[in-house]
């Protein structure tokens, strides 16, 4: 049996007056939800964030491959999809990490005409400031590097860093001497890019089950057959794992141990005010990163609690590191209320970059391990999951970010060379 074709509205100017003219009646759910699962899928993937919903719309658009069903235990981007800051950019060290997060970025920036689906991407660049001498030649090194890769990147001393950012504090406690600019990074809107994932794959058929729990994987002679949920049993060929925070969890119901710790990372915005700030600012030494999102909200990140944890809270130590980080850039904004703050469970892997493979048990796949820094990576991701569930290969791109590493010794180790925290 093939999933039922689903038919959600297309967005358009002309859809719009179509809305104005008959009291918005003729709109259609955007999922296609089915009432019960079917018992039987070809692909089955945990995880209704955007690296899954992704991967069921490559695996439907790319190599036409719809028997497939998306398993969400609460809601289609409420995990850490729906929880971050939005950043989006390519400034890696190592090429593979350039190719991986370069293809992502490129897919972006296709995406909303791509969908049918407003992302809101905003290429407002990317900066990353140095404090320091050291700081400055890792800029240096950070340029080259991403020049060699054939990423866009941009040196500036201080003074033209001043002159592109107005507002900047004159005199900090860490002088900025600085900056290193990837044009086209940015951000984009965090819900419109799962939304657009999902209803792209529910167009094609695939099924999106939401409010159900994967709660067991079952396999025979070394190769997956089914999976376990609130709503029964449900056999498939192939499974893939995309659950961010919780991938040590589901991948314990396999018997699979990871090399992944789990830690939470918090954001926080601001009340809105006028716009103020065009771009995204990354302040290492002050441990602080902030735009300002379409509302005028600032939106502010910090670094990782530095505890093992799956409480979605986050500590007041880092709160506070994160607006006296804010402070020391913009004391402008030190009258500013935060709105809210809140913090998702990030998985980070040992060498700092994520996982994309096939485990030891055939058919289980693995989308994981993106830690900080998985928002800029959902096409890519999905793309090149779905490469690999379909041609049972994979993708020249993702393979250096397979399992071979933790035994091959040939580890991506972006937090050394980049300083990337995750
Ligand atoms: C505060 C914060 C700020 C961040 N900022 C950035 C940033 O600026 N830029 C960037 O690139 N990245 C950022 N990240 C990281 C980024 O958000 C994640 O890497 C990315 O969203 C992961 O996407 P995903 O689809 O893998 O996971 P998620 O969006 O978390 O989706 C996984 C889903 O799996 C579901 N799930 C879990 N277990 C089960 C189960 N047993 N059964 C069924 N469903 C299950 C969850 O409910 C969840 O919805 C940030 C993260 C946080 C927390």
């Amino acid at each position: 049996m093939t999933s039922a074709p689903h038919k959600p509205a297309r967005y358009g100017a002309f859809s719009l007056l179509r809305g104005g003219l008959n009291r918005q009646s003729h709109w259609t759910p955007i999922l296609n939800e089915p009432d019960a699962p079917e018992r039987h899928y070809d692909v089955v993937i945990i995880g209704g964030g955007g690296h899954g919903l992704a991967t069921a719309h490559y695996l439907a658009a790319n190599h036409g491959i719809t028997r497939v069903c998306v398993i969400e235990r609460g809601w289609i981007g409420g995990g850490n999809t729906g929880r971050n800051t939005t950043v989006i950019r390519s400034n890696y060290f190592f090429p593979q990490s350039a190719a991986l997060y370069d293809l992502s970025l490129g897919l972006y920036e296709g995406l909303s005409k791509a969908l049918d689906y407003n992302i809101m991407f905003s290429q407002r660049g990317m900066w990353m400031l140095a404090h320091d001498r050291h700081g400055m030649e890792m800029l240096h090194r950070s340029a080259n590097a991403m020049l060699l890769n054939g990423v866009d990147a941009e040196l500036h001393d201080g003074a033209g860093v001043r002159a592109r950012i107005p507002g900047l504090n004159p005199n900090p406690r860490f002088p900025i001497l600085g900056g290193l600019l990837q044009p086209r990074g940015g951000t984009a809107r965090h819900d419109a890019v799962a939304w657009a994932y999902a209803r792209a794959a529910s167009r094609a058929g695939v099924h999106i089950l939401q409010k159900t729990a994967v709660t067991g994987l079952r396999q025979q002679g070394g190769r997956i057959t089914a999976v376990e949920t609130s709503r029964g049993t449900i056999s498939c060929d192939r499974v893939v794992v995309a659950v961010a925070g919780h991938s040590s969890e589901v991948a314990a119901m396999a018997g699979l141990s990871l090399p992944i710790q789990s830690f939470a990372l918090q954001a926080f915005v601001s009340e809105p005010v006028k716009p103020c700030l065009d771009t995204v600012l990354l302040s290492p030494a002050t441990g602080v990163y902030l735009s300002q999102s379409d509302k005028g909200e600032l939106v502010i990140g910090a670094g990782l609690d530095l505890f093992i944890s799956y409480a979605q809270r986050g500590s007041l130590p880092v709160m506070e590191q994160a607006a006296a980080g804010v402070i020391e850039l913009f004391p402008q904004f030190s009258r500013l209320r935060f709105l809210r703050q809140w913090a998702g469970i990030c998985d980070v892997v040992h060498d700092s970059s994520p996982i994309l493979d096939e485990s030891a048990i055939a058919g289980l796949h693995f989308n994981c391990g993106w830690g900080t820094g998985g928002f800029k990576a959902i096409p890519a991701g999905g793309w090149l999951t779905a490469h690999h569930v379909a041609t049972g290969r994979a993708h020249p791109i993702a393979q250096p970010f397979g399992f071979g590493r933790f035994t091959s010794g040939a580890m991506i180790d972006e937090a050394a060379a980049s300083g990337i925290a995750h």
